[in-house]
């Protein structure tokens, strides 16, 4: 005989899926706004990017089209406590990015020079001053640039306490509940998930997309391919060392980047990890060995000092480097809000609140426009449908 299964079935205001910071920020927003809203998560809230992240906290380097929203976000991380209920170890230690050659120190001026108008306080060290301040530098260096109040954090702590402050707010956090498929039925989204190997379906006026590097699959089911495609950085952390490096350091260029934790650890960045499968990475030996010399060169006090572990996660990445964030090209009331490309942990707080003033507001005064999903769209698929009538104001 069949077995009837039943399904479960909810109602929201919102459905979100994705527990990242993206997902779990723009929960919280709603929630304190007096929205119903259900979050989805397939596995952990926050265990996937947005928790195993290197914790940079830093806006200097980004381009001047993310750098409204990084502001926005500067002061979103400077109210962590009040807001999720703990500091999530965050430091404003500064941000000082490197430059090995004339050339990189001319990028570093340049970068200086447009970033201005946004008002990051950027200051460029080089000469006597450099070795004077940077004792522990490594000889290669000729000078940098310092984002003073660029910072670092513990993502473990602060990407889970997002979910936990919505979920305290008054969010429905559904975690081992993968989403299967979702449409839009003329009236309400239908998304049908899996939990606990039990279907579910959740209906709501508006969806949000934060699945992270998986979001692709959702956007295509609505007409919105996108080439989002899987990045894996490649992260390792030494053992604990006496203090000796004040700043989040990073190399015009991109090839290395640390930071020194308050318990003496030295996480390091850079290069690539490889895909296991579609949802997990491992960080390469390729890349480990050779980030590891680059790592004494820059900062002798590693010399001799042990590895303690090494790892690397799956991010959404787009040809043009920037996210997708804002109202769907295709489907009135969907948003999407992914694919970060390696940058998303600063940022994602203001995103989430972005994403949650769109829908409460219908507009947002930080500017998005760079990060439509319009842009992948051929003109022709410009087909939004008209806006149905919402259930929330
Ligand atoms: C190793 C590494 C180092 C990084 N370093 C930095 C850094 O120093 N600074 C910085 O700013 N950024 C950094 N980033 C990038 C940053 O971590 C991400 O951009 C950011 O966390 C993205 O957040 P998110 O919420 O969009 O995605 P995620 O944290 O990936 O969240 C998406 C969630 O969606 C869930 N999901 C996916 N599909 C489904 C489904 N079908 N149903 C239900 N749930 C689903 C996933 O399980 C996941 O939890 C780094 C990333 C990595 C991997």
């Amino acid at each position: 005989m069949k077995r009837h299964v039943s399904i479960r079935r909810m109602a929201a205001d919102v459905v979100i899926v994705g527990g990242g910071i993206v997902g779990a920020s723009a929960a919280l927003a709603l929630a304190v706004a007096g929205r119903k809203v259900v979050l989805l998560e397939r596995d952990l809230c926050g265990s996937r990017s947005s928790g195993i992240n290197y914790g940079g906290v830093r806006r200097q380097g980004r381009p001047p089209s993310q750098l409204p929203l990084a502001q926005r976000a500067h002061r979103i991380w400077e109210g962590l406590p009040e807001l999720i209920g703990i500091d999530g170890e965050y430091v404003r230690s500064g941000h000082f990015k490197l430059a090995r050659s004339a050339a990189d120190m001319q990028a570093l001026e340049a970068y200086a020079e447009i970033s201005k108008p946004f008002g990051l306080g950027i200051e460029l060290i080089s000469g006597a001053r450099l070795r004077a301040q940077c004792p522990w530098l490594g000889g290669a260096v000729v000078g940098g640039s310092l984002c003073p109040e660029d910072g670092q954090a513990n993502p473990r702590l602060v990407a889970p306490a997002f979910a936990r402050a919505a979920q305290r707010a008054g969010v429905q956090i559904l975690e081992r509940c993968e989403v299967r498929e979702a449409g839009y039925d003329g009236t309400a989204f239908s998304v049908r998930a899996e939990l606990d190997g039990e279907p579910l379906q959740v209906r709501a006026a508006v969806m949000i997309n934060c699945a992270g590097a998986w979001a692709g699959k959702l956007a295509e089911g609505f007409g919105e391919a996108v080439p989002l495609f899987s990045g894996h950085p490649n992260m390792a952390v030494t053992e604990p060392i006496p203090h000796f490096l004040p700043w989040s350091l990073g190399v015009e260029g991109g090839s290395i980047y640390c930071r020194q934790v308050g318990r003496g650890n030295v996480v390091l960045g850079g290069g690539r990890g490889y895909a296991q499968d579609e949802r997990r990475a491992r960080s390469s030996h390729e890349a480990i060995l050779s980030l590891l010399p680059q790592a004494v060169e820059l900062l002798p006090a590693l010399r001799h000092v042990h590895i303690i572990r090494t790892w690397s996660g799956v991010e959404g990445y787009l040809p043009d480097r920037q996210p997708v964030l804002g109202p769907s090209g295709t489907q009135a009331g969907l948003f999407h809000g992914f694919g970060f490309c390696g940058a998303g942990f600063q940022i994602g707080p203001a995103a989430g609140e972005v994403l949650a003033e769109l829908i409460l507001h219908g507009r947002s005064d930080t500017p998005i426009d760079a990060f439509s999903i319009r842009r992948f769209l051929p003109v022709a698929d410009f087909n939004l449908v008209p806006e149905p009538e919402r259930k929330i104001q």
